[in-house]
């Protein structure tokens, strides 16, 4: 029979009246049935015939992968709350050594550098120039701040900046929440590949991209030497509570700079200078200056604007493992002051 003939589905039983025949449409194949790209491999695609309850454009079980996805996605942030635990958990249960307190300070210092001179200033903005293979050293000790890989970091920064407290920047405490500025966005889960169309120009060396990938090997590294070095309470006091006070001094930017201080430069953002942060980010959080003047190596515009990362920049430029370290211009300085009483 072929599709579209009609067909017999029923016939009076024999007896005097006429045989009576009973002809419908033979039902048509229904096509099958497509659905958006995104969608593909969460559910079958239909070629049944149509039954008589009409099928929903949208099939109840097509909401079950995004629900999935949603907890899938809040889990990410799981393993840097259980980093917060243990630091806490350890540091009542392992006493401090000196040497594992020295430990600490010393990796917060340096590892802090590996953020705000290296991801920010150097990755971030291009403010000064290097060699390829210092360049993976800067992207190696940024690692071992456990804040994801330099392409990961930059990338948001960048997005930060071009978006600075509207609604596509990724952590604008003005827009959302304090909280979700200062740590909300990184354990969300909703940031979790790199950006790499922020990033073709370091995007493009191999070393990086697979440093990108594997960001936790150097943490991971820094945590046994910090063992090897002093047992337990290197481990502890050495490594993960100063990775931990490392992530909120950090965090600091993103969200106390953009709520409290002043501001000497009329932005088109709320960033300001907070001279507290400042010390305690090498620098970084004299946040309106830069969010002023991003390209250039310095934060600190006036001489008591301390700027650790500058003067640490300018000693590599002296010994010649970085160079062509960008400055501020006079008109630059003078440009957009702010007169009032919010102004310096
Ligand atoms: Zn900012
Ligand atoms: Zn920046």
């Amino acid at each position: 029979m072929n599709p579209g003939e009609n067909r017999t589905i029923g016939e009076m039983p024999a007896g005097p009246g006429p045989i009576l025949l009973v002809r419908v449409p033979r039902p048509r194949l229904a096509p099958a049935r497509v659905y958006p790209a995104s969608l593909e491999g969460s559910c079958s695609i239909s070629t049944a015939a149509p039954s008589r309850v009409a099928l929903p454009a949208f099939p109840p079980a097509l909401h079950l992968p995004t629900q999935k996805s949603a907890l899938r996605r809040r889990l990410r942030g799981v393993p840097f709350i259980l980093l917060h635990l243990a630091a806490v958990a350890s540091a009542c249960l392992v006493a401090p050594t000196w040497t594992a307190v020295g430990l600490g300070v010393a990796l917060y210092v340096v590892r802090m550098f590996g953020i705000t001179g290296g991801y920010h200033r150097y990755f971030a903005h291009r403010a000064y120039k290097t060699s390829r293979w210092f360049q993976f050293v800067l992207g190696w000790l940024g690692c071992s701040a456990m804040q994801k890989g330099p392409l990961w970091w930059a990338g948001h920064h960048r997005q930060h900046h071009k978006h600075s407290d509207q609604e596509d920047d990724p952590h604008s405490p003005i827009i959302n929440t304090v909280w979700w500025a200062h740590v909300g966005w990184v354990i969300s889960g909703r940031f979790r590949h790199a950006p790499l169309d922020h990033m073709k120009d370091y995007g493009k060396y191999w070393e990086l991209r697979l440093l990108d990938r594997l960001n936790w090997v150097p943490g991971v590294a820094l945590a046994a030497v910090c063992y090897l070095i002093d047992g337990a309470s290197g481990l502890v006091w050495g490594f993960l509570v100063s990775t931990v006070v490392l992530y909120h001094g950090t965090f600091l930017v993103n969200s106390a700079c953009h709520l409290w201080g002043r501001r000497r430069y009329a932005t088109t953002d709320q960033s300001k200078n907070l001279w507290w942060a400042a010390i305690l980010t090498l620098g970084e959080g004299w946040h309106n200056n830069h969010h002023h003047y991003q390209s250039c190596a310095r934060q600190g515009f006036k001489w008591w604007e301390v700027d650790v990362s500058y003067y640490t920049i300018r000693l590599l430029g002296l010994v010649g493992l970085v160079w062509d370290v960008r400055e501020p211009t006079e008109k630059a300085l003078a440009a957009k002051l702010i007169d009032g009483p919010q102004a310096e």
